[in-house]
């Protein structure tokens, strides 16, 4: 928030504000035949199919403005839409950003929220075409709709992986649950001790990841391009574990995940061992990496095992055979929502 000036929303009212907001939204997609300011947008979609998704955000419960800058909200509320629509193996073209304010928000800081919203607009090629405005009685209030195309059945859901297919992820996993003990646990001490300020400074990747996720288009655009149409697909917004388990489920199949094959970031080992939480289950049960999980059949391996920002992390059985992970240790864990049963 700017530090000297406090704009009343009252003084702009709500079209005003709105009017405000948008002023300078940029238009970039063909598809785009109208936007903000009329009763609703209209999109040609040029033969593709459409994918919709819709997020709900709710201060206090999804985010804590004592350590989330709004920018970086903004961006954020944008970035994990944008990540629903990778995860069907779409592009997103469009969003819709509705609001709910209560009077501790001036003008200034909605232009700050704005901000990170046009810059996500931005990096990913997308057109804000409307949204809605209210007042609420408390906090802060956010849904976002995104829109992408697809090319006609193209799009990858959760229910197509086969026995024998190898299950795999981008990136690397737990990193932004340990971000976000980081901010809490500063947050504890400055609740307790206000004078002291928080030592980030050598966690930037780690706060970056939670507060600043990136939804993972070029790992889209890697498969599209290499001709690997994923038999299955989803984005880790929960967890390793608690993902799996949803493309096991949908897909009537079994798993075996190996505990070694799990990609971690240096930093995150680092800081697992500093707060005594065990890097494993923070990969499954953390959640906010927004990486994508998904299958590919056995023949695509060859192309796969190029691209070293995937891992192939454990393969698809039949159902009969459960769903599991071998441990670094050789035994065989059950997966369960919240991580795996260590007493199975
Ligand atoms: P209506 O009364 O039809 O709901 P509004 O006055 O709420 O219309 O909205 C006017 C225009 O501004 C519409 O195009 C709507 O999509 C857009 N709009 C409203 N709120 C927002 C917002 N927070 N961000 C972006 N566009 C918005
Ligand atoms: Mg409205």
């Amino acid at each position: 928030m700017q530090q000297n000036e406090r704009t009343e929303i009252s003084e702009f009212g709500e079209f005003g504000l709105i009017e405000h907001l948008t002023k300078n939204n940029e238009i970039t997609q063909a598809g785009t035949l109208l936007s903000v300011g009329d009763d609703a947008a209209v999109i040609d979609q040029f033969g593709k199919q459409m994918v919709v998704s819709t997020d709900l955000l709710i201060e206090g419960i999804h985010f804590d403005l004592m350590y989330t800058p709004l920018k970086h909200l903004g961006y954020k509320a944008v970035a994990v839409n944008l990540s629903d629509i990778y995860a069907m193996f779409a592009t997103p073209t469009h969003i819709t950003m509705s609001i709910g304010i209560s009077n501790k928000f001036s003008v200034e800081a909605l232009e700050e929220f704005y901000e990170g919203v046009y810059a996500a607009c931005q990096k990913y090629n997308v057109d804000l075409i409307g949204g809605d405005t209210s007042s609420c009685q408390k906090g802060f209030i956010i849904s976002v709709t995104a829109i992408g195309e697809v090319a006609p059945d193209k799009y990858v859901t959760r229910s197509g992986a086969k026995v024998n297919d190898l299950i795999c992820v981008s990136g690397n996993l737990g990193a932004a649950y340990l971000g976000l003990q980081l901010l809490e646990r500063e947050k504890k001490i400055f609740l307790e001790n206000p004078g002291i300020q928080p030592d980030l400074e050598d966690q930037s990747y780690l706060i970056r990841r939670i507060l600043k996720p990136e939804p993972r288009a070029e790992i889209v655009e890697w498969l599209q391009e290499n001709n690997i149409t994923p038999t299955s697909m989803i984005d880790i917004s929960d967890g390793l574990s608690s993902e799996l388990l949803h493309i096991c489920k949908s897909s009537n199949v079994g798993c075996v995940l190996y505990e070694g094959k799990i990609p971690f970031h240096p930093d995150t080992e680092k800081m697992a061992l500093e707060f005594l939480l065990d890097r494993t289950s923070c990969a499954l049960s953390g959640g906010e990496d927004y990486e994508l999980l998904f299958t590919i059949k056995q023949e695509d391996y060859e192309i796969m095992k190029t691209n070293a920002h995937i891992s192939v992390i454990g393969y698809i059985t039949e159902k009969e055979k459960g769903t599991y992970m071998l441990s670094k240790g050789g035994n065989n864990h059950k997966l369960i929502a919240q991580g795996w049963n260590a007493f199975s």
